[in-house]
């Protein structure tokens, strides 16, 4: 089983670490290293089942190779699961993912993901150097993020407006959190009117009375008239329900999976609204771990996410050339890289 479901993903290698006496399993899923080792977070969850484990890291390693390869990086991807409760985290775990880690000699870098933080790559680092994402790090990759999301968007504004000029355009931003709160002060320096949301009340009127900008309700905010629509928050929140509802010319935010499936990109283009896919505008986070890999500096980091803008100009323009989503655009451009290097 485990074999027909890497065959279908295209993945090179899975490792299965187990170690009874702590209470670890974890699934380690190498997609693609034709680029560079495979970089990737560890996520901690008390999956239902190994199946349901197994599913995710295929999946999500394999999003980690196009993330890596439209970044411009050289890395490949990779991600790891460990199945547990996060109540039942111990560094005694921890220690012995390392170790797993460590076995797989580089060709798997870990990091951060869901449930697991700073403190526990620094419990890793006693079995592994292959670990980034670590105390003296480059530290919270968010506003590289939030950098690299603004330059694409102006890149998408320069598509669909002929002028990058943010002045006067209008942008609702859903998720005040790390990303959104930093794309939205950038954005309002810019000279653009911005409406933000989140399902934090206390949290969307504290922020919007700060720096003077206006709210629109957590449902609403599908519905609301702007230039440009911003997912700062969860992933799916564009679907059937919600894509005939948007009243934008462009979507481009931060959040991860966007789309609640990948034909919701067609559906996007086919009510003419300019998709900028998830993985290469939000970029910037993978980009500030594998600077801090290759030893950078944070500006470094944001140099490369600032070319995000461009990278996506090149999709935005082929998919136009082309009749295809700008999705599929950098698809191709990832796998491009890829092959090219093979
Ligand atoms: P965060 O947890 O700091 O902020 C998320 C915010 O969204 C919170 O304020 C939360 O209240 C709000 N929210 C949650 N559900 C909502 C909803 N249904 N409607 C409106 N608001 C809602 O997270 P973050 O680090 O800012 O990341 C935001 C998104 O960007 C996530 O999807 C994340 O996976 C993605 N992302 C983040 C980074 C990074 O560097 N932080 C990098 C790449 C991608």
């Amino acid at each position: 089983m485990v074999i027909t479901e890497m065959g279908d993903y295209g993945h090179e290698q899975v490792t299965y670490i187990s170690d009874p006496e702590v209470g670890l399993e974890a699934i380690v899923a190498i997609h693609d290293t034709t680029l560079g080792p495979s970089l990737g977070g560890t996520r901690l969850r008390p999956y239902p089942s190994e199946e349901a484990a197994l599913t995710d890291v295929l999946r999500l390693s394999q999003a980690m190779t196009y993330k890596a390869a439209a970044a411009h990086l050289d890395l490949g991807g990779g991600k790891a699961v460990i199945i547990a409760d996060p109540s039942d985290k111990t560094d005694e775990m921890m220690r012995a993912y390392g170790r797993g880690v460590d076995w797989l000699g580089g060709r798997y870098i870990t990091s951060v993901d869901m449930n697991t933080g700073v403190e526990d790559m620094e419990v890793i680092a006693e079995a592994t150097d292959h670990v980034v994402g670590r105390e003296d790090g480059l530290g919270d990759p968010s506003p590289v993020t939030a950098t690299g999301v603004f330059s694409g968007i102006k890149a998408c504004c320069e598509a669909t407006y002929g002028t990058e000029s943010l002045d006067g355009r209008s942008f609702v931003i859903q998720g005040i959190g790390k990303v959104g709160r930093d794309l939205a002060t950038s954005l309002a320096e810019a000279g653009a009117s911005v409406t933000v949301s989140d399902i934090d009340a206390d949290k969307v009127a504290t922020f919007a009375d700060t720096h003077g900008l206006d709210t629109v309700g957590p449902d609403a905010v599908y519905d609301e008239p702007c230039d440009v629509f911003a997912p700062c928050a969860i992933g799916g929140v564009l679907n059937d329900d919600t894509i005939p509802r948007l009243a934008c010319d462009i979507v481009a935010g931060g959040a991860n999976n966007v789309l609640e499936d990948r034909s919701h990109a067609t559906d996007l283009m086919e009510r003419g609204i300019l998709y900028a896919p998830d993985y290469v505008i939000n970029g910037g986070g993978l980009i500030t771990v594998a600077t801090e890999a290759e030893n950078g500096t944070m500006a470094d980091a944001i140099e490369q996410a600032e070319a995000i803008g461009d990278r996506l100009a090149k999709m935005i323009k082929s998919a136009e050339e082309e009749s295809i989503t700008v999705l599929e655009a950098a698809d191709r451009y990832a796998m491009a890289r890829i092959e090219q290097a093979e």
